[in-house]
């Protein structure tokens, strides 16, 4: 092994992410005048975050009645109660305020004329616990994220965040249980990085590239998913992946929701609005699941549009141009480059497409990570906190609603700086850091640097992503289900197999590719065996041998742990949180989910 050498830093908090999550904890941290650090493989405002188009959720009532306990009740009911109540109540109850504070810092939201934050209806959000749909969702335009990113990244900038920028995080320092840090690759120059903190902030968003076509950038690999894994720590409810229903077809970038929010409306191949059929009272505005379902339905019976007869049309033909150009100015310009259409003359080709993943690594709304450890199913690991799309708090459980992934961002961002700030004291000493600590991050490093065998990372990749478009869809079955994980067992076994070319140290791509794959391949495979083992239905997991959501055996989270050496998955659960943080509201009980 060739002999590598390490910069060491030391902070009180090192944040890995600068999406929406990241910039907001570490913001925070430094706020409270602790010394953060914010590693970041891209440059901040290319975070995928920037690329939200519809909005952040809030019952703000700027445009009506709201209440923030109404949306506790969409959410609790979006996740098909597999959401923790308490964290939900935690994030409803805390939204308005979130808002208001990406206002002051100077996000330039859509106004109504009075003046106030424009909100547009998004899907599942109801008014009065489900009569009918109501505008909770705040907007930029279609431009939510782009808006966010840029005013939190100034923001952060502002405060003393220290940005380590085009950084690879590679591994977690775990020194018995605790984490102290965290091992870092600096893609320009090529050095290695020790980065010690007394917390560790994970914020490196999702896994959408375990499949073929996803809505998310090629950078959402799940990094931190993938270190918490090789950790020794579990991640929670993978098998819950959110395809949402607009992908543009072939191209598989996103028509956002706030299209079918502005009055848009889906047609089959008879030119009829088929979702009047399945969610009679919100129609267009099903929850992302419920919509996905029913366009796969009406392609399988033979009333999808186009020649081959596999896609949807999404209308806002019928809309005011006007209305199109101020609401909706990114997604007519995605629908022309991507479609060849003129969303003010013709309906979008559209195909549900990977869009979200409701699992990630098990935090309790402190944003610290739990894990369960003989029969307490939320002992805190010590030194590691998670946020945004890479972990699980529980707040989307079954199925995300849209536009509440925005808010998670911010209102969990915020809550992990409030923890750090109570629980660490700025420039408290910090323990030695010994080598037997990073000899298995250099190791790892080493080997795949020098991978020589005959299977090119990309080809590798390939095989993975084709096993989860198939075999881990909108619909499961068990033989498909049980296919996916034979795929994935093939892949885990000719990773030993891997080539990789370039052998530098300096801007190595190639590298760079083979340690996302790596993060990838291990939660494709905890996504697969968990939606496998999970026998019902619930929110985006809808297995067709067991078609009925089964509270008496499933209302529960999976929890999976991988060996990283031999691929094998071991599963348990924890407890859902049916139960509120406050007696302000009590806990909405499970009923059928119909809408
Ligand atoms: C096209 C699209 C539109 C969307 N629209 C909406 C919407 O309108 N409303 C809504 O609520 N949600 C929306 N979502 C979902 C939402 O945008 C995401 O869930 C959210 O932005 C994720 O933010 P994040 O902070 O968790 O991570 P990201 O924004 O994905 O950022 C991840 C960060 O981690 C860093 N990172 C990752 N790995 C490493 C590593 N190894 N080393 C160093 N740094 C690393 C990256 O550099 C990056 O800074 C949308 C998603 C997509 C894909």
């Amino acid at each position: 092994m060739a002999t590598y050498q390490f910069t060491d830093h030391k902070f009180d908090v090192v944040v890995v992410g600068a999406g929406g999550s990241g910039l907001r904890a570490a913001l925070g941290c430094a706020q409270a005048g602790l010394k953060t650090a914010c590693i970041t493989k891209v440059f901040p405002t290319r975070s995928h975050t920037v690329a939200a188009q519809g909005g952040i959720s809030a019952s703000l009532g700027n445009m009506g009645e709201d209440d923030w306990r109404w949306h506790m009740y969409d959410t609790v009911k979006g996740s098909d109660w597999l959401g923790d109540q308490d964290a939900i109540e935690y994030l409803c109850r805390n939204a308005p305020a979130a808002v208001y504070e990406l206002e002051h810092w100077g996000v330039p939201f859509s106004r109504t004329p009075e003046g106030k934050i424009y909100q547009r209806a998004f899907g599942g959000m109801t008014k009065n616990y489900g009569e009918a749909s109501i505008q909770r969702t705040c907007a930029a335009a279609d431009r939510t994220g782009h808006a966010m990113l840029h005013t939190m990244y100034g923001q952060s900038l502002a405060h003393d965040t220290e940005f380590f920028i085009e950084y690879f995080a590679l591994d977690l320092i775990m020194d018995e249980g605790v984490c102290r840090g965290v091992t870092a690759w600096k893609l320009d120059d090529g050095t290695l990085h020790r980065f010690q903190a007394q917390m560790v902030i994970l914020a490196t968003g999702g896994y959408g590239r375990a499949y073929f076509s996803a809505t998310s950038a090629h950078t959402c690999t799940g990094d931190g998913g993938g270190m918490a894994l090789r950790a020794g720590l579990p991640l929670q409810d993978m098998e819950f992946v959110q395809f949402h229903p607009t992908g543009i077809y072939g191209a598989g970038c996103l028509i956002t929701e706030g299209a079918r929010g502005e009055g848009g409306y889906l047609t089959n191949s008879e030119g009829e609005r088929f979702m009047e059929r399945y969610a009679p009272t919100v129609k267009d505005l099903a929850p992302r699941d419920m919509v996905s379902r029913a366009m796969t339905i009406e392609i399988r019976e033979g009333r999808g549009v186009g020649p081959n007869k596999d896609h949807i049309f999404l209308h806002l033909d019928h809309l005011d141009p006007k209305v199109l150009a101020a609401r909706l100015p990114g997604i007519s310009e995605s629908a022309k480059i991507f479609a060849g259409v003129d969303v003010t003359k013709e309906p979008i080709p559209v195909l549900p497409t990977v869009h979200y993943n409701m699992g990630g690594i098990p935090t309790n709304f402190y944003s610290e990570v739990v894990t369960k450890v003989g029969e307490n199913p939320d002992q805190v690991v010590p030194g590691l906190m998670a946020v945004g799309e890479a972990a699980c708090v529980s707040v989307h459980g079954a199925n995300r609603l849209g536009s509440n992934s925005l808010i998670d961002l911010v209102v969990f961002g915020r809550s992990a700086a409030l923890r750090a700030a109570s629980i660490l004291k700025a420039g408290a000493t910090q323990p030695e850091l010994k080598p037997a600590m990073t000899d298995g991050h250099l190791a790892r490093f080493d080997r795949l640097r020098n991978a020589s065998g005959s299977t090119p990372t990309a080809a590798l990749r390939l095989e993975m992503q084709r096993a989860m478009q198939e075999d881990a869809a909108v619909f499961r079955t068990s033989d498909a289900l049980a296919s996916g994980v034979k795929r994935l067992e093939a892949v885990q076994a000719k990773r030993g197999d891997l080539k990789v070319s370039d052998r530098g140290m300096i801007w190595n791509t190639d590298l760079v590719e083979t340690l996302e794959f790596e993060n990838l391949v291990v939660q494709a495979q905890v996504t697969v065996v968990g939606a496998h083992n999970r026998t019902e239905s619930r929110g985006a997991h809808a297995h067709e041998d067991f078609p009925d959501r089964d509270d008496k055996n499933w209302m529960k989270h999976t929890l999976a742990w991988i060996d990283d050496a031999s691929g094998k998955v071991s599963i348990d659960y924890r407890p859902v949180h049916d139960f509120t943080m406050t007696n302000e509201v009590a806990p909405f009980p499970p009923k059928a989910r119909v809408y």
